[in-house]
């Protein structure tokens, strides 16, 4: 690199050189200087000229043959040229095989623009919502999938789980979408046909809901008969420890049947609890004052009620969750303990707690507490009488009112189980007082 620019300087050199040596021969020295340095100077021009024509026409004209520093230039553009051509390839490549398996995804993509424009979509995609292209690209996805929990999810923010829509498609299908934000506020659509799974859960609840259904009438003979013979003062003495057992186990099976109507019944309903307006404060007195008269009980069952709000709801449902709670809080608190029920709102919603100084429950069970038949410990929970369905019932009544289940517990200290209610379903107390004046 160093020899080329010295030799380039050398030609410069020799040129001027010759010039001032035939000044000298046949003056004036200027005069040849000035010819010799613009032979010199057109020369260079004449090189640019064809460097630019070659950077033009590129793809058309080989490179020219330039030789010294000229020839170096062309060289090294020729390399990068080269070099990017190469990248180039291997991008289109790259991208080409990218659609490909995009296109052969046993689920549907689509790509979504920051306005939720449709980028581009894969076959899959075209066949569970019924797009076409080139007709349907550019077209807002909300324009195309109208279902109103579509489009809320779609504006939301909170993209972690997939939503469960019916497609606009004449298909008789269950579609699972989900949204994939990425950089430059662009988005992914996954569309998943989850038909077989709801069917299967469908199935699944129907099984559960008839079994238990059917289960009811002969348990309800069963316990009739073990009620009678409990009472009956001829039988031998011998039978009473059986028999006491038998009724104890027959209530068990009873509550468990129960408990499995409510929950499917409460799976069952679609959408959202109805808005019946319900006296939450009245409501609780009324649990406090049953709590309190029960026999098997922690000394202290305390309400502190912090608001005279109620709430817009399912009563069955809601005192359902908040009994369920409040036993709870009493089977796993000691006799000498306390459980404390807590009524209060704020700028944000209204919540209900169960506080209790119990035996806890271990931080890891606690993300799975309303799981179906979940016992942090089954021995203790059965021998409570426990089914390990009431948080379920709870988690899905709460869900029926837009509200949600907050579990704190420290294992030997005690728990704090809070329902949140949204703002939008509390019954106000200046409303209800205008009301009933
Ligand atoms: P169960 O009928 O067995 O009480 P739940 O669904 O109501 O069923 O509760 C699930 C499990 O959560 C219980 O088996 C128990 O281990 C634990 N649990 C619930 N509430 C409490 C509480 N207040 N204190 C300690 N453990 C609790």
């Amino acid at each position: 690199m160093a020899a080329m620019w010295t030799f380039a300087l050398a030609r410069l050199a020799g040129i001027l050189l010759l010039g001032l040596c035939v000044g000298l021969l046949i003056g004036p020295i200027w005069l040849w200087v000035l010819v010799s340095a613009c032979l010199y100077l057109g020369w260079q021009l004449l090189t640019l000229y064809r460097l630019d024509r070659w950077l033009r026409l590129r793809s058309q004209i080989d490179p020219p043959n330039l030789g010294g520093i000229w020839g170096d230039i062309v060289a090294q553009v020729v390399r990068l040229h080269r070099r990017k051509q190469f990248h180039k390839q291997r991008l289109i490549q790259l991208f080409r095989e990218l659609r490909r398996s995009t296109a052969a995804l046993p689920d549907g993509v689509i790509i979504l623009s920051p306005q939720r424009e449709i980028v581009w979509f894969n076959r899959q995609a075209a066949r569970l919502l019924g797009l076409r292209r080139p007709v349907d690209v550019g077209l807002r996805i909300d324009n195309l999938i109208r279902s109103p929990e579509f489009v809320l999810y779609l504006h939301g923010d909170d993209f972690a789980m997939p939503l469960v829509i019916r497609p606009p498609v004449p298909l008789d299908l269950y579609l699972a979408l989900q949204m994939v934000p990425y950089g430059g506020g662009q988005s992914l659509l996954l569309v998943r046909d989850v038909t077989r799974q709801m069917r299967l859960e469908a199935m699944r609840k129907d099984f559960v809901a008839n079994a238990s259904h059917e289960l009811r009438t002969p348990l309800t003979v069963i316990s009739g008969y073990l009620d009678t013979l409990a009472d009956d003062s001829s039988i031998d003495p011998a039978w009473s420890g059986p028999i006491r057992d038998m009724r104890a186990q027959a209530q068990r099976m009873n509550a468990i049947i129960a408990d499995l109507l409510e929950l499917s019944r409460l799976e069952s309903t679609d959408g959202e609890a109805p808005r019946d307006a319900i006296d939450v404060p009245s409501m609780l007195e009324r649990l406090q004052r049953d709590a309190l008269a029960s026999a098997d009980r922690p000394r202290q069952v305390v309400l502190e009620l912090e608001s005279a709000d109620g709430l817009f709801g399912a009563a069955h449902e809601l005192e359902s969750a908040f009994t369920n709670l409040l036993v709870n809080g009493m089977k796993y608190t000691p006799a000498e303990g306390t459980v404390r029920m807590r009524w209060w709102a704020d700028g944000e919603g209204a919540y209900f707690s169960v506080i209790d100084s119990g035996i806890g429950i271990p931080a890891e069970h606690i993300p799975r507490l309303t799981e179906r038949f979940y016992r942090v410990d089954a021995g203790r929970s059965r021998g409570q009488g426990g089914s390990g369905l009431g948080l379920a019932i709870v988690k899905h009544a709460l869900q029926r009112h837009g509200g949600w289940l907050d579990v704190q517990s420290v294992e030997g200290k005690g728990s704090t189980f809070t329902c949140r209610f949204p703002q939008a379903r509390i019954w106000k107390q200046d409303v209800r007082t205008a009301q009933s004046a």
